[in-house]
């Protein structure tokens, strides 16, 4: 006998008197001491059971006993609901079925919590992932995230692209992050590292021949925690031998344009807007920025250069917010605390009341005339003088902030835009030195090559970021495929040619036999998803995530390995920091 011969979902009014087994979840039961109504549940829907114990003796004593979550399978009749009791919310809803048979076939102890329990602590959901993924919230992101998949995969083939793998054991290749690291118990001493990205293996296929490659890749990066990073990821990933620009921004935007249309039944216009480097960073202080409320960056260095007040006289770069409240003293104190805590000297502020009166200590140091040309009657003005890449940055933060606490961001809108003429070098604080903006592998634009050496800082790049709802979605480049250009620029970046043959020798020798021009772009699924869906947490786009420090709550990896298992491998671990309790102890 098969499980079932309907689904939960199915059955309809012109089913009636049909005699039908279903089989699913014990969604929910109510037991009024005579009937007991039990809503059945599988993939495809509910369906109301109505145990009479009049008519189905036996059932009724097993529905007595029924949990929910508990796996049933029952027999009987459909039947149409009385009119007063057809519920309109369910597909089902004018439907039910009267029980003449009930078997339970799973059962399940008192639940860690109830599916539709709110505000449920994401450890324990973590804990629980299997019950966790049964809720409606969990199952529509992993479906949506799967039709999402399927719709790549066709714009991608009927493009020409050929889905190829490349290898999980592999060695360690520069993208920004420390990379994860697996012992080699055959070569005792040796390492792998899991790839951050394909990026090398990709340029080595299109070299290879394969003019149009893509694969929807599982990345490894062993980054600190951010809200919306990952340590394990998957990609869109993407390389084209004789790339055109237009080509690889048209291809995305009808990838991410069916994918709101089918997925959310959202329509974007193409082409998405476009905006340099440069011109983002001037205007939001980000590279990615949220577009959908304006509070757009306000220059004042030339305005201030002759004002007499001195902290703005001495600084680079004096710029501004025009927030459309007036801030009182204590908010604009605890703003100035962010500030401070990235790396600002202060915060000067003007409240230009409605009523006309100026709040402000630094007022007074300021030309009437100015002053009135700033004046926004309910507006306070938020200035930052420093370096121009602080002044960026602050007050980047400071935007992006003010847009959450004052509901600033029109949550209908979508906001879709390219940046581009990326630069080709950062400046790395924490090294003292100059590293590639994107990756080493990025070409830099044709006139900035002499510039790389000169001014790093200046040098810019073929590079290019899709950014939707301040969320970096994919990021690409075209490559550099003349092998002496790749050692320039590694030379520029600081590797002398010993050691770009030792880690790079096999793409340079690669690129000296016969590489076309190429270039691509990748894109984050579970960031896709997570934009997509307005998901706020980044772990809900995959089924089984780790938390912020790579701990697995339901498989408790990562574990600590036998002595047997470390001896095998060579390895000895000199363990600095106990594991967290709080991590291992759920
Ligand atoms: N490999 C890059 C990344 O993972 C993307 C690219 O340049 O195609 O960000």
């Amino acid at each position: 006998m098969s499980w079932r011969d309907l689904r939960c979902g199915e059955p309809r009014p012109e089913d009636e008197g049909l005699t039908a087994t279903l089989a699913g979840w014990a969604h929910r039961r109510r037991d009024h001491g005579g009937l007991v109504f039990i809503d059945l549940r599988d993939e495809t829907g509910i369906t109301q059971l109505v145990v009479n114990p009049e008519h189905a003796p036996a059932a009724a004593a097993v529905a007595h006993g029924v949990r929910n979550e508990y796996v049933l399978q029952t027999t009987g009749a459909i039947v149409r609901r009385a009119p007063a009791t057809v519920n309109p919310n369910m597909a089902t809803g004018e439907v039910e079925l009267q029980v003449d048979t009930l078997r339970i076939i799973s059962t399940a102890p008192p639940l860690p919590f109830q599916l539709d329990e709110e505000n449920v602590d994401e450890a324990l959901r973590q804990r629980y992932r299997w019950l966790d993924l049964r809720r409606d919230h969990m199952q529509r992101n992993i479906r949506i995230r799967a039709q999402l998949v399927r719709i790549i995969r066709e714009e991608m083939e009927r493009e020409g692209f050929v889905d190829i793998e490349t290898p999980m054991l592999w060695k360690p290749t520069p993208e920004g992050a420390r990379d994860f690291v697996v012992p080699s118990r055959l070569q005792k001493g040796r390492f792998y590292a899991l790839p951050q990205s394909p990026q090398i293996a990709k340029q080595l296929l299109v070299t290879s021949g394969f003019e149009r490659y893509y694969q929807i890749a599982r990345c490894f990066r062993d980054e600190d925690p951010r809200a919306d990073r990952l340590q394990e990821l998957t990609q869109l990933d993407v390389e084209m031998a004789f790339p055109e620009r237009e080509f690889i921004f048209g291809l995305m935007e009808r990838i991410v344009q069916r994918i709101w249309r089918e997925c959310i039944g959202v329509e974007l216009a193409t082409p998405f807007e476009r905006l340099s480097y440069d011109e983002a960073m001037l205007r939001y202080g980000i590279d990615r920025p949220d577009r959908r409320f304006g509070l757009e960056i306000q220059e004042a260095t030339a305005d201030t250069r002759g004002s007499g007040f001195g902290v703005f006289e001495g600084a680079e770069c004096v710029r501004y917010l025009a927030v459309p409240r007036e801030l009182s003293r204590t908010e604009v104190q605890a703003l100035e605390n962010h500030a401070r805590s990235w790396g600002a000297k202060g915060l000067a502020y003007i409240v230009f009341r409605s009523e006309g009166e100026i709040s402000s200590p630094i007022a007074k140091f300021l030309d009437g005339e100015l002053l009135e040309r700033w004046r926004r009657p309910g507006h306070t003005l938020l200035f930052v003088a420093d370096d121009q890449r602080l002044v960026a940055k602050v007050l980047g933060l400071l935007r992006l902030q003010l847009g959450r606490e004052l509901e600033l961001v029109d949550e209908s809108r979508w906001d879709f835009l390219w940046i581009v003429d990326m630069p080709s070098a950062e400046f790395d604080e924490e090294s003292g030195t100059w590293v590639a903006a994107h990756h080493p592998f990025t070409r830099p634009t044709d006139e900035s090559i002499e510039l790389f050496k000169r001014d790093p800082g200046a040098a810019r790049a073929v590079a290019y970021d899709l950014v939707g709802n301040g969320l970096e979605l994919a990021g690409g480049s075209f490559r550099i495929h003349e092998p002496e250009l790749q050692a320039k620029v590694f030379e520029y970046l600081g590797s002398e040619p010993e050691e770009q043959r030792e880690k790079f020798g096999f793409l340079l020798d690669a690129l000296a036999m016969g590489a076309p021009p190429h270039g691509g772009i990748a894109s984050g699924i579970d960031r896709l998803l997570m934009a997509l869906l307005s998901e706020p947490r980044i772990r809900d786009t995959q089924a089984f995530p780790k938390n912020q420090v790579g701990f697995d709550y339901m498989t408790r990896a990562p574990i600590e390995l036998t002595t047997e298992q470390l001896d095998e491998l060579g390895l000895r671990v000199v363990v600095e920091e106990p594991a967290d309790a709080a991590v291992t102890e759920l």
